[in-house]
């Protein structure tokens, strides 16, 4: 093979082109190499941060603890990486919820870099509700509830008042949102019912007592309703009074809820008149008034007055010495019988027949010094059944001798069967009436015990008067010829 240059080209083998191709892959091998020098030097020289594993934005839950979120961070090429110092500015209180920002400061020798985080501390836990009431038993026609309920956050504490309570679909819901809008839901089934009758109040009184001719005024009557409300305008009336007859007329007052549930209340109008001494009825009654005189007697005979009501009054010395003779007085004056409980009223009394005796002869005495008037008409402390006496006798059944000496010296002793109960049982005016006016049916004639000396007592006087002139009972004071009364005795 011959070889020659032509043209400062080498000349293999005759052939031109294979001499150019020779020539290009130089070239192209020599630039190569050039930009891969200038590559690896770039790359050597391209130093920076290098951080990883860094969020801008974290969430954590509150009371965690708050640490090591800076990412991992270095300083180089690709080829080495150094460490870096961090420093971090701004803190996050993990035990408030709310949003924090943190600056990471990442320095390699005079380099530094900045970044900066967002922290999110958030409560993820709900409210816990706690249902108090156990019994879901609503009226039919509530819109609203309010049953017992306590409500606790881990982060909010006691959300208790806010608790909202709803009715859906036959259930109760109880709710209550954190302040991070955690929500908890509680649901109980309802029971609709309404067992309940309205409660009918009379307006004014629930006795009324009219003289004859006197005009009824209806007062009328409230009703209110658990579920419905105010039923007034519901009330049905039924009754009448005659104003013109004497009697007890009933009154009464009905309503019935949306439920069906039914009240009913009555007003008793006691139609009376004027007792007619001239004509009296057989029905008596025969009010007495022991221990007597008090600061309430004239009040009484006040009252008494007013209906034309005689009454005995059995006095105690006790009382005259407070200094009311001049109402003993007037009570003798305005027809009323002075009867004679005792001087002293003490028990002992009942030592022997000497000492009651003596007692007894000084409160007649007294009484007629006052009146003109001697009295022969007695009642025993504590009545011919007392048993206190015991105490007294030395075994001398005492009470046994005494209902015959007393006759046998002229004296008519009265007991009662009916009683106030203002002795002992009662303090009551209402039950004092209540306990005259039951009694009052039982018998013939009635001797009612009540001591002036309560002011209670005294002031159901009235009503009873007029309760029972609407009876057509008539009002006597006591006399030697009246009915007695005697107990059973009990010595
Ligand atoms: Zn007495």
């Amino acid at each position: 093979m011959s070889e020659f240059w032509y043209n400062n080209f080498r000349v293999v083998g005759g052939c031109i082109i294979k001499k150019k191709f020779v020539i290009f892959i130089s070239v192209t091998l020599g630039l190569s190499i050039l930009i891969l020098i200038g590559l690896f030097i770039s790359l050597y020289l391209n130093q920076s941060f290098k951080i990883t594993n860094f969020k801008k934005i974290i969430e954590i839950p509150y009371n965690s603890t708050f640490a090591n979120n800076q990412g991992d961070a270095c300083y180089g090429n690709v080829f080495k990486c150094d460490p870096v110092s961090i420093i971090q500015e701004g803190d996050v209180d993990t035990s408030k919820i709310g949003e924090y920002i943190i600056h990471y400061t990442y320095k390699f020798a005079d380099k530094t870099i900045t970044k900066e985080q967002t922290v999110r501390v958030k409560d993820y836990d709900k409210p816990i509700i706690e249902v108090i009431d156990d019994n879901f038993a609503i009226c039919p026609n509530s819109k609203y509830t309010n049953f017992k309920v306590t409500a606790y956050d881990d982060y909010d504490g006691d959300l208790t008042d806010k608790v909202k309570q709803f009715i859906d679909n036959k259930q109760v819901v109880f709710q209550v949102d954190d302040s991070s809008n955690n929500r908890t839901e509680v649901r109980k089934d309802l029971t609709l019912i309404d067992d309940e009758k309205p409660v009918l109040t009379l307006n004014g009184d629930a006795n009324i007592y009219l003289k004859i001719n006197e005009k009824y005024t209806e007062l009328g009557a409230k009703a209110m309703d658990n579920c419905d409300g105010d039923l007034t305008e519901y009330i049905q009336k039924t009754g009448k009074v005659y104003n013109t007859i004497p009697g007890e007329y009933d009154i009464t007052y009905e309503v019935v809820d949306s439920s069906g549930n039914k009240a009913s209340i009555v007003r008793k109008v006691f139609v009376y008149q004027e007792q007619n001494t001239e004509n009296p009825t057989a029905k008596s009654i025969y009010l007495t008034f022991d221990d007597g005189p008090s600061a309430y007697t004239s009040k009484l005979l006040d009252v008494l007055k007013k209906y034309n009501v005689k009454a005995t009054f059995f006095v105690t010395g006790y009382g005259l010495s407070k200094g009311y003779d001049d109402v003993i007085l007037r009570a003798y004056q305005e027809g009323h019988t002075i009867g004679l409980h005792t001087d002293t009223h003490e028990y002992s009394i009942y030592k022997n027949i000497d000492t009651y005796f003596n007692d007894l002869y000084t409160i007649q005495e007294k009484v007629k010094n006052i009146t003109g008037y001697t009295s022969t008409i007695i009642r025993f402390p504590g009545g011919s059944s007392n048993t206190v006496s015991r105490s007294y006798d030395n075994g001398s059944k005492i009470m046994s001798q005494l209902v015959k000496a007393v006759e046998a010296k002229g004296f008519t002793y009265f007991d009662w069967n009916v009683s106030s109960g203002d002795a002992g049982e009662t303090t009551s005016t209402t039950k004092v009436f209540s306990n005259v006016i039951s009694g009052l049916g039982k018998h013939n004639y009635s001797i009612v015990l009540q001591h002036d000396t309560k002011g209670y007592s005294i002031n159901a006087v009235e009503d009873i008067i007029k309760y029972a002139l609407s009876k057509g009972y008539t009002f006597k004071p006591l006399t030697t010829t009246s009915p007695t009364a005697h107990h059973h005795l009990n010595n």
